[in-house]
């Protein structure tokens, strides 16, 4: 059978916090492919204007990726009017594999702590595998105890046995634009393609809020 990963997120800008646990979820979960799924509107962060615009994200996104035969990008939550809500994106893909694939679903220890909340988050857990990566400053059990009251002790006992151990890289997308926005440098954060791409395009330079 078929092992896909996917990796949701803003991508805003992805980094090596991204990119390197997600070499380590491919190997760990002995994926035949990983896709990263840019999201076009997360429905659990607040209105930003320091989102840059979905073509943007995903051209860092391919940029970062290019040559790993393994790694792929879709724009399928991009071609999707309204939230980006990742059940949705489940059923869609699950259309177009079929039933004999193994659909995992990777995210951060710090979504982790937040699953509860997203939309239909029950029927998610039993739609895919929810795998989730370690992130420092995230401890996993608490993550886990805040989702006993919104699932069921079944459902978080599988995401309790989905936790895998990858590298704790302390990097975040936020803590980039802050930076670059600081005329600080941001290199060995992301790839050298990105930051080439972010500098192109002057992207991230006004401070956020600002
Ligand atoms: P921001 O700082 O803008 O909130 P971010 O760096 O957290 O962004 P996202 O694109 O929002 O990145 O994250 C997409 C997914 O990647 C999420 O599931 C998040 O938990 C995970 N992730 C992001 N950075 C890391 C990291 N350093 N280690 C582990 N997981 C991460």
């Amino acid at each position: 059978m078929q092992r896909i990963g996917l990796y949701g997120g803003s991508f805003n800008p992805i980094h090596f916090g991204h990119l390197i646990p997600a070499l380590a979820a491919a190997e760990l979960l002995s994926l035949d492919k990983l896709i990263f799924v840019p999201s076009a509107n997360p429905p659990h962060k607040p209105a930003a204007a320091h989102l840059v615009a979905p073509e943007h994200r995903l051209e860092m996104v391919r940029r970062a990726i290019e040559g790993n035969p393994q790694f792929d990008v879709s724009d399928i939550e991009l071609k999707r009017a309204g939230p980006s809500y990742t059940i949705d994106t489940i059923a869609e893909l699950r259309r177009q594999y079929g039933l004999d694939v193994l659909l995992h679903w990777l995210i951060g220890a710090d979504s982790l702590a937040d699953l509860g909340l997203w939309h239909r988050a029950g029927e998610l857990v039993d739609a895919c595998r929810i795998v989730t990566m370690a992130r420092p400053g995230w401890p996993v059990e608490k993550a886990i105890d805040r989702l006993r009251d919104k699932l069921t002790e079944d459902q978080v006992a599988r995401l309790a046995g989905g936790v895998i151990a990858t590298p704790l890289i302390e990097i975040s997308a936020t803590n980039i634009r802050h930076r670059i926005a600081a005329g600080k440098s941001v290199r060995y954060f992301l790839p050298g393609v990105v930051l080439h791409y972010i500098e192109q395009h002057a992207l991230y330079r006004r401070v956020e809020g600002g």
